[in-house]
């Protein structure tokens, strides 16, 4: 069982496919640790969601699991794709669903990131 509490990976979640190249996705940036793509059904103005290529189900399981490059290779894509897109200033937003009670659906770690207007504070 992985740190979340969700199941085993499953190499057919939507976000391994996309990564194989099985299904579509509008591309931020891809490097060796990470891919950002457009989120499917976007909840700001700017949705963009970044995954690691590596095969985790969380991100308890990534931090607990990964090797310490593909950590810091992961985030600093994330920093990345906020600094292409120009978001430092006005700012945006990171989040992580970790498990059933946060409402994660798709068993593949992945950071939301939103921008675009003032999110104010959400809390669920
Ligand atoms: P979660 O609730 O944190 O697991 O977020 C999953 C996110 O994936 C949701 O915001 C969905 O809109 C998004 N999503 C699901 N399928 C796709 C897809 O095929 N492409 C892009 N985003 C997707």
């Amino acid at each position: 069982m992985p740190v979340s509490g969700l199941p085993p990976y499953d190499p057919q979640n939507i976000f391994a496919r996309i990564l194989r190249g099985e299904l579509p996705c509008k591309r931020v940036h891809e490097d060796e640790f990470a891919l950002a793509f457009h989120d499917i059904a976007p909840q700001a103005p700017l949705h963009v969601l970044v995954i690691p290529k590596g095969a985790y189900v969380s991100a308890a399981d990534f931090h607990a699991t990964a090797p310490e490059a593909e950590i810091a290779g992961f985030w600093r894509a994330v920093a990345k794709v906020a600094k292409d897109l120009k978001l430092e200033e006005p700012g945006y937003r990171l989040l992580a669903n970790v498990g059933h009670d946060a409402g994660q659906e798709v068993p593949h770690f992945h950071v939301h990131l939103f921008a675009g207007k003032p999110l104010g504070r959400m809390l669920g």
